[in-house]
């Protein structure tokens, strides 16, 4: 039989999938994958039916439907005081994921190194390499998962293209703070860097913080990709719907990859947005405190266990120590916690160069309550 060379021959199906897979097959509660077990608004279902039904089934334009950048550039305005352009500055995609793999492509050529922090999110890497780039990787500083900038400087050199920033930060729910988006600036006078970043969790975050989109700030954005998805703020990650707002010059490149990874997003979904959006624009300034409820009664059920934790600051992931519990390897935690505990949450090993010696695990609040209290009483008896 004819052979690939594989281009990531290291990489397996990931984590998300597995935990998962093993999450079901021994119907456990899964608070391992980022989803919620809740259903997004009826009014954004309804739209959806309603396009379906009313022949909203073709290809819509390559950078998204008109009525959706529209509301995208009134949210970006309300939320972030920036005026887009809809038609040279945002692009609508199907899944955040689309957009960080576009933006790697369409700029990092063979040999560009590319900052990330580790632990990352599992796609950036993969991304880089298939650009042929090279991730550089520093870690985020102990206990509290901040950018140790001095590391950041040390690693930039004439072959560092971009940085990628993950604000609220999967897996750790660390945001960047208003000194980090100091330091970045005074970065980006200094060498000539794109940014990428991804805020998919950006409306949420807790304890009265702001999130630093690098939309509020014109020096950061004229170099930068910032990424979102409709998925995580109105609960339908199914969708695979988000968007890639750049300058234009920076637009331009996006798209000519994006045209030909996926061309468009899907139709209906685009319009039931357009809708939603204009019907309820309020309804991602709730999310912050919707969550934070969620995050307050998961860490309150669980100061009963002998996991030790600190609240996280955004995202819907709290990470949990279990040094107390056990010795076990993470990932044989999660295996075991899944399958016997009958609790699915994931290692976060997966997404270091290298792992730290703490032991977490990451549990995704997105939850019925019923689900995170039932699951803090299980683990409340390791
Ligand atoms: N970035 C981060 C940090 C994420 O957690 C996710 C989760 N899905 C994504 C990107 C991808 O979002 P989407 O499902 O819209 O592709
Ligand atoms: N972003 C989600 C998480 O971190 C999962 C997305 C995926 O399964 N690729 O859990």
């Amino acid at each position: 039989m004819t052979r690939i060379a594989s281009k990531l021959p290291e990489v397996g199906t990931t984590i998300f999938t597995q935990i998962s897979a093993l999450a079901q097959a021994h119907e456990a509660l899964n608070l391992g994958q980022g989803f919620p077990d809740f259903d997004g608004p009826d009014y954004l279902r309804e739209r959806m039916s309603y396009y379906v039904d009313a022949g909203y089934n073709q290809y819509p334009p390559m950078a998204g439907i008109g009525p959706l950048r529209e509301q995208i550039a009134l949210k970006v305005e309300r939320c972030y005081q920036r005026r887009l352009d809809t038609d040279r500055e945002i692009t609508v995609v199907p899944g955040a994921t689309e957009a960080l793999f576009c933006a790697i492509m369409c700029s990092i050529n063979r040999g560009d190194e590319v900052i990330i922090f580790d632990p990352a999110y599992d796609s950036y890497e993969p991304a880089i390499r298939l650009a042929g780039g090279i991730a550089r990787r520093i870690p985020l500083a102990s206990p509290d998962f901040s950018i140790d900038w001095s590391r950041v400087h040390d690693a930039v050199n004439a072959n560092t293209r971009m940085l990628v920033l993950n604000s609220p930060h999967n897996p750790t729910g660390a945001v960047l703070s208003a000194e980090d988006i100091s330091q970045l600036k005074s970065l980006v006078s200094q060498y000539d860097i794109l940014l990428l970043a991804d805020e998919v969790y950006e409306h949420l975050i807790y304890d009265g913080e702001t999130h630093h989109s690098l939309l509020l700030h014109d020096q950061l954005y004229q170099r930068a990709f910032v990424v979102s998805s409709f998925g995580k703020t109105y609960h339908v990650t199914g969708w695979k719907t988000g968007y890639c707002v750049a300058p234009p010059a920076l637009t331009a490149e996006f798209r000519k990859v994006h045209q030909f990874v996926t061309f468009v997003g899907v139709t209906p979904i685009q319009w039931a947005l357009a809708d939603f959006m204009a019907e309820y624009p309020d309804y991602a300034s709730k999310l912050a405190g919707f969550y934070q409820a969620k995050r307050d009664r998961f860490c309150q059920a669980m100061t009963q266990s002998r996991f030790r934790f600190r609240p996280c600051r955004g995202s819907y992931f709290q990470l949990m120590d279990y040094a107390a519990i056990s010795d076990r390897g993470d990932m044989a935690m999660a295996q075991w916690l899944t399958m016997d505990i009958k609790v699915a949450a994931i290692p976060i090993s997966v997404f270091y160069e290298q792992p730290p010696k703490q032991r977490y695990l990451r549990f995704c609040f997105a939850k019925d309550d019923d689900t995170l209290l039932e699951a803090a009483a299980r683990l409340a008896n390791l």
